[in-house]
């Protein structure tokens, strides 16, 4: 299997909480390897284009305010099957329905603040990493 990269976002509530160290050192026990990462506020608009797949869904708007409001760190994760790996870590969308262990299951408060984003496959991957960053700022 080749390296993979992915895009993951630790959300504003696992921000807020203080828990980006831990959360990091679950991508690395994992054998994920954090090889950008940047610590910024979206704006709403931002959002908005960042979840442009999800803009029919009821929790659209809502979606957009939460990941707006407060900071985020967003980074690229590579390794091994990292799409896949990644949402392993993270575990399901509800932390209420995710596998104990995963990064959802412990940290997550709620359906929507769940502390963390995965890409879905390579090739959103793909579109997601080129959203945040350029070439020059993934350091492999
Ligand atoms: P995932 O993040 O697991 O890929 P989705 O792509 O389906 O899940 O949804 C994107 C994000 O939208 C979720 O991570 C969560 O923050 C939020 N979300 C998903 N479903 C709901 C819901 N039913 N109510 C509120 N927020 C939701
Ligand atoms: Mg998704």
């Amino acid at each position: 299997m080749s390296i993979q990269r992915t895009l993951s976002i630790i959300k504003p509530d696992a921000v807020a909480r203080n828990l980006i160290g831990s959360i990091n050192s679950r991508f690395e026990q994992a054998g994920l390897r954090i090889i950008a990462m940047k610590r910024i506020q979206l704006t709403k608009e931002q959002a908005k284009k960042f979840y442009d797949v999800h803009k029919e869904r009821a929790f659209f708007d809502s979606l957009c305010d939460y990941m707006s409001s407060g900071p985020v760190v967003i980074q690229v994760l590579a390794g091994d099957n990292a799409v896949l790996k990644n949402r392993e870590i993270m575990g399901a969308t509800n932390p209420a329905n995710a596998e104990i262990g995963t990064i959802r299951r412990d940290f997550g408060e709620s359906i929507e603040h769940n502390a963390v984003h995965g890409s879905d496959s390579p090739e959103s991957a793909e579109m997601e990493i080129r959203f945040f960053f350029s070439e020059t700022d993934i350091i492999d």
